[in-house]
This record gives structure tokens, sequence and C-alpha cells, in this order.
């Protein structure tokens, strides 16, 4: 790879990694382009031996020890595009590097998508929610990432650009394993696309950890219910983190509860249908049957309590 000679030397920058045979002190590439356009080409040049960057609170934890492995960044705090956040009669329109201290203090994304808002606000402690962005924790990947079961109950997709164009995937589409997802060498993940929900929508977000802060989750739920005027559910999304490889719908939960009169709903039947729906194993966050029980607990309680708010 012809590196030196074509890299743009405005955008380059030196960075310390640790001293190593492989990469000596000082000499890893730091690509800070400032256009995505620019980024989209340093991508396809370097592939994924170029470590993408942005908040580096998931990123900087995984290389602590073996900084010298990384032979270049690509940093994206300097394209001012990623970070915007849009919304417009249909759709919100969330910049892969938004914060979660944005995400969490921004008016219309508390008004129109609660559970993420809340979600951004639980992300670690303040010190994390100002660097880590949303889209770190849609490529970190873990089942564990408190906004992705928030994203899917929302239905939310993710755009992958690349020089060849865009890939426009569903979230569930996205992850195919534990820190496992599908974005290809020269693509950047640049926006996630919600459809705006509709007035009649009731939600619920629990994260449920060992302590309060700082904390990875042992399990995460994210529930939205769409609800008539009669109180008939139209649709519904019961989202869990934790409870599985990847985050995940459970289906069974939002076909069972469809047509139903919400305040008729068997809450108790609705925690079995959860429980029934995921894959939980155990780990030193919890072990399977914990997240059984939790499932089953946050899922009835949510729904009575939906219940009540109508
Ligand atoms: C002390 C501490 C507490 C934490 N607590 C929580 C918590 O409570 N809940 C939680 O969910 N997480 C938590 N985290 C994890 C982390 O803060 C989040 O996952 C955060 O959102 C990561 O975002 P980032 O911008 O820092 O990602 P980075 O570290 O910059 O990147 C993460 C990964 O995504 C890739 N990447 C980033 N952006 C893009 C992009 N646009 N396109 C392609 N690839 C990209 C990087 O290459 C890397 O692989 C915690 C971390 C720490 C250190």
């Amino acid at each position: 790879m012809q590196k030196e000679s074509k890299l743009n030397a405005e955008n380059r920058q030196k960075t310390s990694g640790r001293g190593s045979n492989k990469v000596p002190i000082g000499s890893a590439d730091f690509l800070a382009p400032e256009s995505l356009e620019k980024a989209l080409d340093y991508r396809k040049r370097y592939g994924f031996e170029a470590t993408v960057i942005a908040g580096g609170t998931d990123i900087m934890v995984d290389y602590f020890e073996r900084l010298y492995e990384v032979n270049s960044w690509l940093d994206l705090n300097k394209i001012e595009e990623l970070k915007k956040i849009e919304i417009n009669d249909e759709e919100i329109i969330i910049g892969a590097t938004a914060t979660h201290k944005r995400i969490a203090e921004h008016p219309d994304l508390q008004k129109y998508l609660p559970m993420l808002a809340h979600a951004s606000s639980e992300v670690g402690a303040w010190q994390i929610q100002s660097r880590g962005t949303i889209g770190g924790n849609i490529v970190t990947s873990s089942p564990a990432g408190d906004t992705l079961a928030p994203l899917l109950a929302y239905d939310a997709k993710v755009v992958l650009q690349s020089k060849g164009g865009n890939r426009i995937l569903d979230m569930s589409d996205f992850f195919i394993g534990p820190k496992e997802n599908v974005e290809e060498s020269d693509e950047l993940l640049t926006k996630i696309i919600i459809p705006k929900p509709s007035e009649n929508i009731l939600s619920r977000w629990k994260k449920v950890g060992k302590r309060k802060a700082l904390i990875i989750s042992s399990l995460t739920m994210a529930i939205l219910i769409e609800i008539d005027n009669d109180g008939v559910i139209e649709n519904a999304r019961a989202c869990y983190g934790a409870v599985a490889p990847t985050p995940i719908e459970v289906k069974n939960v939002g076909d069972y509860l469809k047509n139903q009169k919400l305040k008729e709903v068997d809450a108790k039947k609705v925690g079995e249908i959860a429980v029934a729906g995921i894959s939980p194993i155990d780990d030193i966050r919890g072990t399977e049957q914990y997240r059984r029980q939790v499932t089953h607990d946050l899922t009835v309680n949510a729904i009575k309590e939906m219940a009540e708010e109508i």
C-alpha cells in the first residue's frame, strides 16, 4: 500500500503508539479528514488496516495494551456532517458521531425517542457520554450496548456508506454475532434513520446492571407499543439486549399484543412469551436463569405500567 506518497499532508498527524517492532513509536498514521468524501477515500484505500476512531471509548480500551498493533487511525471527529441530528415530517436522522450527551439532551429526541435519549443518558457516566458516540455503540456491536434495544424497538435503519454507494440496512440485519456485524472494510457507518414515531406511542426502557453507573448492562429492555384512540394495540415491538448473541426483537411478543386492548392484556403471558424468545448465557454479569427471570419481570411490569398510563 503506497500510503506515504498518496496521503494529503494536511490530514495527517503522528500518534505515539507504544514501542514495538511492528509499528515504532510515533509512526502510526493518524488520518483526520474534514470531509466524509475524504474519509471514504481513506476507507477504500486502507480498509480494515486503518482503525476507525470516533469517541475512542471502546477502541482505546480494546487496544489499551496493544496500541502498537495499530498501523493507522482514521479519526472521524473533524467531519461535521457525521455529527448532525435532523428531524423532518417522516424521519429522524442521527449522524454516526453524535455523542450520547447530545442525544440525551436533545429536546426533540427526548420528545420523539425517549427510550434512546434515556439510554444515552445512562451510558457509562458523563465523561463517557461526552465522548462516546451512537455510531461507536452500534459498530462495537456488543449485545449489551445500551442504545441497541431502543434502536431496534424504533425500527431504526443504519446507513453504511462507501465510495461505491450506500447500503441501508435494518438494524437487526446489521448484527451477526457478539461484537460482529456486516460492515465491509471500505464502509463507514454514517447515519441512523428512524421513522418518526406517531403521537400514540407508549414505551419503556430499562437497564439492569450490577451498580448504577459505569457498568456494562446485565440486561436491557425496550418495549414500544402503538395504540389507536380506543386503546387497541396497532403495533408493538419488544427488544432486549444481553440475552442473546446479538440485541434482539422478540417478534412473538409483538404478534401476541397486536389487536388486543392494552388494558386487557395478560401481562404475565407477555412475560412468558418474552422469556421463550431469548437465549441468554451465564457470564460475569448474570446467570442464564437470572436473565430469564429479569426479562420476565421487567416485561410484565412494563406492560402493566403502560396499561395504567392510558
Ligand atoms: C468506563 C466505560 C463505561 C462504559 N459504559 C457503557 C455503558 O454503560 N453502556 C454502553 O452501551 N457502553 C458503555 N461503554 C462503551 C462505549 O462507551 C460505548 O459503546 C460508546 O458508544 C462507543 O462509542 P465511541 O464513539 O467511543 O466508539 P469508538 O471507541 O471510537 O469506536 C468503537 C468501534 O466502532 C468503530 N467505529 C466507530 N464509529 C464508526 C463509524 N462511524 N463507522 C465505522 N466504524 C466505526 C471503531 O472502529 C471501533 O471498532 C463504556 C465504556 C467505558 C470505557
